[in-house]
């Protein structure tokens, strides 16, 4: 079994926050994953939330009952004052135990690794894939040994991709090698069509062959592969329930997926008897336990359906019509 980062366990059990701190890079990989809501635009997020202003980031860190904090983007080097400015604040407000990862497409200069000295964790390169085979001439090594030698741990993260052995010259300088399982996503599907690739089955966005190109690699223990459905069900779904388990109100279930499930009856004026304990009204319609939906009102007049949705207001999921 490979040994993990902190990173990667924290992120196992859904407790890191995504911050998406720029959209901008300045490399242009054919496989980039980012949406063409967010690529190549200066905007930033926590999870799912624009962020405006500080309080943004750490009201999203609470809800999730983060316990570390994973920085991406586009290229967060593009902006490190700003990767300052966030590592200080969260670091500042939930202590030093808070982890911070950050990803980054380049290797940046020993003074940009001094700035973020004891403020980021780990640190995880991804050289770009044109490269890979003459990676120990590049400036990587150099990058990656001086934030070693400022206490990060230091992991290469990749995506899957064929020639992927030239890395392994790497290995000894590393702390940790993760490789991501390439994802097709609307903003590479042209790129990877134009590559003979295509998606491994009708159910996820895995690319098929991508696990076959890291075969040999991933004999070594320091390699960690990260399959899509591990982020897109387990990682999701765990921080989803920690999302839930903070905000959901005391009528609606929370499911296994960390959805929540309530009932509605929309009525109008013509309001039943509520307990203002367990239902909550807003203009015409209640909402309450779907339980209680079911068994009590079923009778009475008005419109009534099940409500499936994501934590703390998210998206609905399912609407059930009774
Ligand atoms: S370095 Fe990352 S963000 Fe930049 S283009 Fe490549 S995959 Fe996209």
């Amino acid at each position: 079994m490979p040994v993990l980062s902190k990173g990667c366990r924290l992120c196992f059990r859904g407790a890191k926050m995504v911050l998406f701190i720029t959209g901008r890079c300045g490399r242009s990989c054919w496989y980039c994953p980012i949406s063409s809501e967010r690529k190549g635009k200066d905007t930033a997020y926590a999870n799912d939330r624009e962020i405006r202003c500080d309080e943004d980031v750490l009201d999203e860190a609470r809800i999730m009952s983060a316990l570390g904090t994973g920085i991406t983007g586009g290229e967060p080097f593009l902006v490190p004052e700003r990767v300052v400015h966030y590592c200080r604040l969260l670091k500042g407000t939930f202590g030093d135990g808070h982890h911070i990862h950050i990803y980054t497409g380049i290797a940046p200069g020993n003074d940009v690794l001094d700035a973020i000295a004891g403020l980021v964790d780990e640190i995880r390169f991804h050289p770009p894939h044109e490269i890979w085979p003459d990676i120990m001439e590049s400036t990587f090594p150099r990058a990656i040994r001086h934030a070693r030698s400022l206490g990060m741990e230091v992991t290469v993260e990749v995506p899957s991709l064929p020639g992927i052995d030239a890395l392994e010259p790497l290995m000894d300088e590393l702390d940790f090698f993760n490789i991501n399982e390439l994802e097709w996503s609307e903003t590479n599907a042209h790129e990877m069509r134009m590559r003979g690739l295509d998606l491994e089955d009708c159910y996820h966005n895995a690319v098929g062959g991508a696990e076959d190109w890291t075969r040999e690699l991933r004999r070594h223990e320091k390699v960690h592969w990260c399959t899509s459905t591990f982020k897109d069900s387990i990682q999701l779904r765990e921080r989803l329930k920690r999302i839930a388990e903070n905000t959901a109100r005391s009528f609606e279930e929370i499911t296994d997926d960390g959805t929540v499930i309530y009932g509605v009856l929309e009525c109008g004026a013509d309001m039943p008897d509520i307990d203002p304990e367990t239902m909550e009204v807003t203009g015409g319609r209640v909402e309450m336990a779907w339980w209680v939906l079911t068994d009590d009102f079923r009778d009475h007049p008005g419109k009534k359906y099940v409500v499936e949705r994501y934590p703390n207001n998210g998206m609905i999921v399912e609407v059930i019509p009774l």
